[in-house]
């Protein structure tokens, strides 16, 4: 695993700020990324290990199909038929982050709706939900990359969590930190009793404009 030195420490870097802001939690939450030398192969997070704790040899690499092609002890996380179905579908993308987030789960289980309250709200526009499906099976991997589609980066699991992929780890993370913002911003205000105000029409098409010429 010397090879992936370099893309393992960003990695662990990019998990170790997820788990500051409470979005991975010890048991809860994975992360992979398409091998940077071989685009049919990815390296994801094992199983059952304290997640502060992860190190690079903890990691598996993996063929798409599933098939494990590092010696290693560890067991590859049990949402990984996810994780390859997404890499699969969408050669575009390098990087699956999938969280615990607190309040865009929040939001999932109360039918909230996903307002354009703030810019990051609507730069992320629709936040679709599927329901609550075994994440271990082969079909939960079809489901979410269809929720997810062609061009879409982020589907929330009701009752479970979010899924958030891009070109890079950096990407992802960054948009799994945007979901869960405007979701916290939405729960307080249904926690206050308020009803958010959100932002008008034309103030929304300026931010299309703005996305056209400056990417997230
Ligand atoms: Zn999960």
């Amino acid at each position: 695993m010397e090879q992936y030195t370099k893309i393992l420490e960003e990695l662990l870097d990019i998990k170790d700020e997820l788990y500051l802001k409470g979005l991975i939690t010890p048991f809860g939450g994975n992360i992979s990324v398409r091998c940077p030398d071989d685009p049919s192969k990815a390296l994801v997070t094992p199983g059952s290990v304290y997640k502060k704790n992860l190190k690079p040899e903890h990691f598996i690499q993996l063929d798409l199909q599933g098939n494990i092609l590092n010696e290693t002890k560890f067991k590859p996380t049990s949402e990984t038929p996810i994780h390859l179905a997404i890499l699969r579908a969408r050669p575009d993308v390098n990087a699956v982050i999938h969280t615990h987030p607190v309040h865009a789960t929040t939001l999932g289980v109360s039918d909230l709706d996903f307002l354009p309250i703030t810019a990051d709200a609507v730069i992320i526009g629709n936040l679709p939900i599927v329901e609550w499906t075994e994440t271990g099976s082969p079909k939960s991997g079809q489901i979410i990359a269809d929720a997810i589609g062609e061009h879409g980066n982020f589907v929330l699991i009701r009752n479970h969590g979010l899924f958030v992929c891009g070109p890079s780890l950096q990407f992802a993370a960054g948009i799994t930190d945007m979901i869960e913002t405007v979701c916290k911003e939405l729960v307080l205000c249904k926690m206050m009793g308020v009803h958010p105000r959100v932002l008008p029409k034309e103030k929304i098409a300026v931010i299309h404009e703005l996305m056209k010429s400056h990417s997230v």
